[in-house]
């Protein structure tokens, strides 16, 4: 075989991702685990196998073999007292790679429960695997490690999403492009097939949907039948912050998400504004390391998965209606769904977001357009606010707005401020129609839509600010929300008569259904920002115990 991808010495001086036990916590783990003995070549396990173990060497080396590519590859060996094992343990999904002795040895075998305990019982060691789990996953990548194939076109929206999902759900897979002819006639598929699935060469899946990819890779996870503490629905930050509260403090919890962990956040290069990372960190580091977590506490998180429907049984049980027809049933819901952003069907804006299209305008948006001109769509309060903050970092501030009169839909205080703004420029009667650039935004055409002319210009940013609507169509009209749509949560609940108890009043979370609550940018009345969002994933959890009287 290979030299492994990453040799001897690599291993031992990159201790986060590779640590060893020591002594003490050599005795811990062989508590919680059972011993095995394996012959050289034996394998312990192999790529696709489910549920997988931990194993930790005692004495004999351990192979880790990439067997996804076209030739077997060694990826690393364990040496005695460390660790062998990935973060799909703990999430309940297949192997992706095999495991094999390197010579005759004996291991700690641990389950993925056991390893749960082991992780919540022994301080030391938690820092040291979770941190080994989440800096694998970083090495794995720049190893060029193939896992699943997704064959499918650059142009094509579905071989997108599949890829969305994947990243989302951090499935390694190598994307191949199917517009080259060549590929194309290699795989002799008609072009329906696409995108395919495959494992080395063989397809596993054609066009699948989301639901049947992740039964097949092993993401979408059964849901045990018994009455959860919570559920909570949709795992972006404030999903993710409840998850992680209530997890930890010994709620039976299951997550679940029409995409998979990270909501909008999960879409963001870099956020700064959150406290305790000063260089900022990324949305899909925040999501991957808050699902972990989550994870080890033991949270159940299931994606994709729809919640089309929630339901009060007269014994204040829960029934959650999913997609797939199958019904959840919790003692209480924390529902964190989330906004979307209304779209404007304007090609090629969906592939940029994020790399020039931002649907805010903070300081970490502005400084990346600062000294170029800028475009903002809307005519209400957000996108006035917009003009005048980003008129701070760019003199060609573009408001481009639909109609014709700017007051009709912005504050009179805040369309006279923009008025007389030197920096901002008032396009009326104007659409965007294009956008350019490949990997980042160039430009825009813009109509002005009174004259029909038509002109192509230089633009560093789009902020979007034309509305982003709240996740909580299919809640239908049996829970109380403002006239946008947004959650009414705690005293707007009581203010406006909807509360159904004269035993008690609106925990602060807590909607006009008793035992549901509502958490993040699908709340009314919230701040849309990440620390926002978490906090109040907290809170909800604070506000479950309180109904469940759980607290000690
Ligand atoms: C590009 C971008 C950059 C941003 N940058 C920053 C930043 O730097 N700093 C900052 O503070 N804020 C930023 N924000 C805002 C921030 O991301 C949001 O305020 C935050 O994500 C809100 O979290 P949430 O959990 O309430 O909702 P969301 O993040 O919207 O997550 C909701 C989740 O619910 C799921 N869902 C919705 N409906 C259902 C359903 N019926 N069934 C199952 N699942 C469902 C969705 O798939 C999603 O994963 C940014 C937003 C965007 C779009």
């Amino acid at each position: 075989m290979n030299a492994p991808v990453i040799s001897e010495s690599e291993a031992q001086k990159d201790v986060e991702a590779f640590p060893l036990l020591n002594d003490e916590e050599m005795q811990e783990a062989i508590k919680c685990g059972r011993i095995e003995r394996y012959t050289a070549g034996e394998t312990l396990f192999e790529a696709g196998e489910m549920p997988i173990d931990c194993f930790v060497s005692i004495s004999g080396d351990l192979d880790i073999v990439d067997t996804s590519g076209e030739e077997e590859r060694l990826i690393v060996t364990h040496e005695p007292r460390s660790l062998v094992g990935d973060l799909n343990i703990l999430a309940g999904r297949p192997a992706i790679a095999a495991c094999r002795a390197r010579e005759n040895a004996e291991v700690i075998r641990l389950t993925a429960s056991e390893v749960r305990s082991l992780l919540v019982r022994a301080a030391s060691l938690s820092e040291k695997w979770i941190n080994a789990f989440i800096r694998r996953r970083e090495l794995l990548e720049e190893s060029g490690f193939e896992g699943l194939r997704v064959y499918g076109d650059h142009n094509d929206p579905a071989t997108l999403r599949v890829r969305e999902f994947m990243h989302r759900n951090g499935v390694p897979h190598r994307w191949i492009d199917t517009s080259d002819a060549a590929t194309l006639s290699e795989l002799d598929k008609k072009p329906e097939a696409f995108p395919a699935i495959a494992w080395r060469h063989r397809i596993l899946l054609e066009n699948p949907s989301l639901r049947d990819l992740a039964i097949q890779i092993g993401v979408k996870r059964k849901i045990p039948e018994q009455l959860f503490d919570t559920v909570i629905i949709g795992s972006g930050p404030a999903g993710l912050g409840a998850a992680v509260y209530a997890a930890s403090e010994g709620l039976s919890t299951v997550v679940l998400d029409r995409i998979g962990p990270g909501g909008q956040a999960g879409s963001s290069s870099r956020i700064e504004n959150y406290a305790g990372f000063p260089a900022g960190l990324s949305g899909r580091e925040l999501a991957l390391k808050s699902y972990v977590q989550a994870l080890k506490f033991g949270a159940i998180f299931s994606s994709p998965v729809s919640v089309i429907s929630l339901g009060c049984l007269q014994d204040g049980v829960h029934e959650i209606g999913l997609d797939d027809g199958s019904v959840v049933r919790s003692k209480t819901v924390i529902i964190s769904t989330g906004v979307t952003y209304r779209s404007m069907g304007v090609a090629g804006l969906q592939e940029l977001r994020g790399a020039g299209i931002f649907y805010a305008a903070t300081r970490v948006e502005a400084v990346l357009c600062k000294g170029h001109p800028v475009h903002i769509i809307g005519a209400g309060n957000s996108a006035g606010q917009a003009a005048m903050f980003l008129s701070n970092f760019s003199d060609q501030v573009n408001l481009i707005v639909r109609g014709s009169d700017l007051t009709k839909s912005m504050s009179s205080y805040l369309s006279e401020r923009v008025v007389v703004n030197p920096r901002i420029k008032i396009r009326l009667q104007s659409e965007l129609r294009a956008v350019e650039g490949h990997d980042c935004l160039t430009g825009v055409r813009i109509e002005n839509t009174a004259s029909g002319e038509m002109t192509q210009e230089e633009s560093a940013g789009i902020f979007v600010f034309i509305g982003a609507s709240p996740c909580t169509d299919f809640l239908g009209t049996g829970i109380c929300k403002d006239n946008k749509g947004f959650l009414l949560t705690g005293t707007d609940v009581s203010s406006n008569a909807s509360w159904p108890l004269t035993t008690r009043s609106p925990l602060p979370l807590e909607t006009s259904c008793p035992g549901i609550f509502a958490a993040g940018d699908c709340r009314a009345r919230t701040t849309k920002r990440v620390a926002a969002a978490i906090g109040d994933g907290a809170l909800a959890v604070t506000c479950v115990h309180d109904y469940l009287g759980t607290y000690e």
